[in-house]
């Protein structure tokens, strides 16, 4: 019957039933003309200041929603950037759209703002990162001091990337922040070496906070980044107890869903306008 034979023939493009591996493909064959077309978007993830309670940054973070597949993940993404040769697009992609809100930010009372893009360490070891993001900036006319590059301690292990593509963003002017610290392995010697800007702490931290070992290592952590003169930022908040118990260790800065989540740019003004306007929901 015709019905059957039409749940047959959607269950065969059901995205649900597809296997790992045609996910992959698919999602590396269509790429390239969702960055072009502006399906590949970038949203915004507020940073906030633990103390003033006031926005000092937002990170950047790509989001795409497949026709078919639904949301493919920044993982995905960047995972098959590099398989179909593509991560300089969308470095690019990203960093233009920070390039933009950065602009706008004076705009929203944030003139001292920063806007923070991930790069991966396979787009350090393979493009000129800072080739890409020189030619950008300056297109815009950015001040990249408020330009910030954020790298996992994995990129910064690789003495090929500490040896070249940093000294190439410390030169250029960009702030540069460690991601994901405390998950891997780091040497405080390439902290020191580097001239990091800011450390941020990862997000395991947080979730135990309560616990007296993770207390130990987060106040540790923040003494650690206001000797070496680097901001300390924790990922990751989720509510204000938490909030509460970093900015008592002496965490500076914090990022996280109960500040708020990743949003398009459209929304950035209302959510400004919501935190003006019921600023005890933003007190920890
Ligand atoms: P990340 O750079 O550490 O970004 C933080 C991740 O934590 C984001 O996930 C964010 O949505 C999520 N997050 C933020 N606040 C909270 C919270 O309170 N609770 C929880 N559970 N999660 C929170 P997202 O956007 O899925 O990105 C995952 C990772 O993908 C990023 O981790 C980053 O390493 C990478 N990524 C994202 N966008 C890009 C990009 O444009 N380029 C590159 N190379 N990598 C990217
Ligand atoms: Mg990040
Ligand atoms: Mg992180
Ligand atoms: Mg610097």
């Amino acid at each position: 019957r015709a019905k059957d034979g039409g749940r047959r023939q959607w269950r065969e493009f059901d995205p649900a039933l597809r296997s790992q591996f045609d996910r992959r493909h698919q999602v590396e064959q269509d790429l390239g003309a969702a960055l072009a077309d502006g399906e590949v978007e970038v949203w915004f993830q507020p940073q906030v200041c633990l103390n003033t309670h006031r926005v000092v940054g937002f990170e950047a973070l790509v989001r795409w929603y497949h026709r078919e597949l639904g949301p493919v993940s920044p993982p995905e993404i960047v995972a098959a950037a590099q398989a179909a040769n593509l991560s300089d697009q969308l470095t690019a992609t990203v960093a233009d759209a920070a390039c933009r809100l950065l602009k706008r930010l004076p705009d929203l009372g944030l003139p001292s703002a920063t806007i923070a893009v991930n790069i991966s360490p396979r787009e350090f070891d393979f493009y000129c990162v800072t080739e890409i993001l020189d030619s950008i900036t300056a297109a815009h006319g950015i001040d990249p001091a408020l330009f910030e590059i954020e790298i996992t301690e994995e990129a910064i292990l690789d003495t090929l990337v500490a040896g070249e593509q940093l000294k190439m963003i410390e030169r250029s002017g960009y702030k540069l922040a460690v991601d994901d610290f405390g998950a891997g392995h780091s040497s405080l010697a390439y902290l020191v070496q580097l001239k990091v800007d800011r450390l941020k702490l990862d997000r395991r931290f947080v979730q135990g906070i309560t616990a007296k070992e993770n207390q130990e290592i987060v106040g540790a952590m923040a003494g650690l980044g206001r000797s070496l003169s680097m901001e300390v930022l924790v990922e990751g908040v989720e509510t204000a107890e938490e909030a509460e118990a970093l900015r008592a260790l002496g965490v500076e800065m914090a990022q996280g869903y109960h500040y708020g989540r990743p949003m398009p740019v459209e929304r950035i003004e209302s959510w400004l306008a919501d935190r003006v306007a019921v600023p005890q929901k933003q007190i920890a």
